[in-house]
């Protein structure tokens, strides 16, 4: 009988195999290959475990699987938010965070709630420019980087914000949303925390909340586990199977969303209904400003059959938004400006209808 071949270091594979083969149960004679989904709130006493707000083994799968793609230790979280609300509370009462000024508003609005609260202080800095992040790190506890932001699409030079942020004592913290460990492994660039909204790309099927937050210390690690079995804010165990079996997957639907949003940034910029495209060049994110006026990019956005007109992104289907229609994104985001989250349909069926609901606006 010969043995089973030990398992490779992920750090040695690519992320293509990483996603597809960590996370599994070990191999043996008639074990599942897949993660099994553990409904479950009690587990028999005389383990680790206990209670199923302190740990979940369809959990663990999904956290091995981030973890392996991220370079560092996974927890999961109920939302993306929830593992933002874990990571803010490092920042010990009265801490500064100094954080991107365009950030996700989510985020920035919690950050403000805290300031508001007396429990933390804010710098909003443009991290595009580094000179100003390091001026402002002066004294901060953390410094909140995203990359590319949202809706904007600004890129920052993460080596550099999270080797100032080290040198200034701060947990250099990156929302990797939008890159995906794909495009982008923060960790490796100094960044001390990984945060996902794992409704996004990670789990790809606008089926599912979740989040995580991955980081290579493990007394970081620990806060975290203890602050989501204290605070409660844990993944249902379907939700972590479900976003496990998507990320399966992340490679061939990155590869296909990246191509089609190529294509799709270079004919837009083309078009005359569209008088500026923000694409970094790379993910599956495009923002174009439309000629005209708010209601010209609502009739775009109510006119496609194709593309779903409806927030969030990091699906398989294609969809768009103004996202100024919400009161609370930031005054910089022009008000013409529709964000574009591409998908994996065929990119000659998007542009058609893309092209044909601009044509029709824009008349
Ligand atoms: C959606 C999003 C979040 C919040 O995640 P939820 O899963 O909706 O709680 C955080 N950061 C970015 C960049 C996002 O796009």
């Amino acid at each position: 009988m010969s043995s089973t071949p030990a398992h490779p270091d992920p750090a040695e594979l690519s992320s293509a195999t990483v996603a597809v083969t960590a996370g599994r149960p070990p191999r043996q004679p008639d074990g599942p290959t897949n993660a099994p989904i553990v409904m479950a709130s009690t587990y028999h006493a005389g383990g680790d475990v206990g209670y199923g707000r302190y740990g979940n083994p369809t959990w663990q799968m999904f956290e091995a699987t981030v973890g392996a793609l991220e370079g560092g230790v996974a927890t999961s979280f109920a939302s993306g938010m929830a593992a933002t609300a874990a990571v803010l509370e490092l920042v010990p009462h009265g801490g500064t965070v100094v954080a991107q000024a365009q950030a996700y508003y989510g985020t920035i609005s919690l950050l403000r709630e805290h300031e508001r609260a007396g429990r933390l202080r804010v710098r909003p800095v443009d991290l595009t420019d580094v000179a100003s992040a390091r001026d402002a790190l002066d004294g901060a506890d953390m410094i909140w980087a995203e990359s590319p932001t949202n809706p904007l699409l600004l890129v920052v030079d993460l080596p550099a914000l999270m080797s100032a942020a080290r040198k200034a004592g701060a947990i250099g913290v990156v929302d990797n949303t939008f890159a995906t460990p794909i495009l982008s492994r923060p960790l490796e660039a100094g960044a001390a925390v990984v945060v996902h909204s794992a409704t996004k790309y990670l789990s790809g099927h606008s089926d599912l909340l979740l989040g995580a937050a991955v980081a290579d210390d493990p007394a970081l690690t620990e806060r975290l586990v203890a602050h989501r079995s204290t605070h409660g804010g844990v993944p249902g165990a379907f939700e972590a199977w479900l976003a496990l079996r998507g990320l399966r997957t992340l490679h061939v639907r990155m590869q296909r969303a990246q191509a089609n949003a190529a294509t799709l940034a270079e004919r837009l910029a083309g078009h005359r209904a569209v008088t500026r495209v923000r694409y970094p060049g790379s993910g599956a994110m495009v923002s174009m400003e439309v000629a005209g006026d708010a209601a010209t990019a609502d009739r775009v956005c109510a006119g496609t059959a194709i593309w779903v007109s409806a927030t969030s992104l990091g699906g398989v289907e294609s969809s768009l938004e103004r996202r100024r229609r919400w009161p609370g994104e930031s005054t910089d985001v022009p008000e013409t400006l529709v964000r574009l989250a591409v998908g994996i349909e065929d990119v000659d069926d998007l542009w058609a209808d893309l092209s044909a609901a601009l044509a029709e606006a824009v008349s």
